[in-house]
């Protein structure tokens, strides 16, 4: 079965990993900008990123067939100094002009902070005023229920906000059902170590069925596994779900959230 990896850190796996996503049936990826593991020191090093998510991952992928989309924004860990994040949020207006970017993302709050909160509002606006999709990246552990609702009010306060374009990622029991009660897409991400189990998604997806709801494998450079969703798959066909409940999870809705983007014209495999 073809599926679509819609939330990827290309930039840190190797060509491996992208080859044996290829062989399991990926056709095509999203990568949103995020914080690579260290603090980047000057304006320079996001806008060489953001080229390097907009021109040379996608050459890298499409050597093994796989269409690769980008996202572009500021990560919470890079949100603290605002008059920084000013910096490269004018950057970004040049890159979200790109044919194969997908909106702004992944963008959201790490501890909380006013200061973050400063550069999320900044964010959004952006978004708004171009009137992009929008990348929510929701707080770990501590700070999830916390940071999802600070979020959901910030958006629930803009009018302009069109529910459906909203894909708010990260989502575990205690937060799903926020998310998608007040109409925004839902991402469950499979992590080894943290996050959410393939059974813990097949639990969540039994419970509150498979609309607006994303699953990915978030995979990047620390303990993450890019062949997550034939996991979630395989976990699917165990508990006996039909074929085609699989292929909505893991294609048929990432290509429907993906297609309200004006500027997304891929053709996908039938
Ligand atoms: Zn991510």
């Amino acid at each position: 079965m073809y599926f679509i990896e819609p939330h990827i850190h290309i930039a840190s796996r190797t060509t491996d990993d992208i080859q044996a996503m290829a062989r399991a049936g990926c056709v095509a990826v999203g990568e949103p900008a995020f914080w690579m593991g260290y603090d980047r020191s000057n304006v320079g090093g996001f806008y060489d990123y953001f080229r390097q998510l907009t021109e040379w991952e996608p050459k890298r992928t499409a050597n093994y067939g796989i269409r690769h989309f980008a996202w572009m924004g500021l990560n919470a860990k890079e949100a603290e100094n605002v008059p920084f994040a000013r910096e490269v949020i004018a950057l970004l207006p040049e890159f979200l002009d790109k044919p194969d970017v997908l909106g702004v993302g992944e963008i959201g709050l790490h501890k909380c902070t006013k200061n973050e909160l400063a550069t999320l509002r900044e964010l959004i606006e952006l978004a708004l005023g171009r009137d992009e999709l929008l990348l929510f990246h929701t707080p770990h552990l501590e700070h999830k229920l916390m940071g999802t609702r600070m979020i959901l009010d910030l958006l629930r306060a803009d009018s302009r906000v069109n529910r459906d374009r909203v894909w708010i990622d990260h989502c575990e029991e205690h937060t799903i059902r926020l998310v998608r009660d007040e109409g925004y897409w839902a991402g469950l991400t499979l992590y080894p170590t943290t996050k959410v189990t393939p059974e813990r998604a097949v639990d969540m997806i039994e419970i509150y069925g498979p609309e607006r709801l994303l699953v990915t494998s978030s995979a990047d450079w620390g303990p993450s596994d890019p062949l997550a969703i034939t996991a979630l798959m395989a976990a699917m066909r165990r508990r006996g779900h039909e074929e085609s409940l699989i292929r909505r999870i893991v294609y048929e809705n990432p290509l429907t959230f993906m297609r309200q983007c004006r500027r997304f014209d891929f053709t996908p495999p039938q």
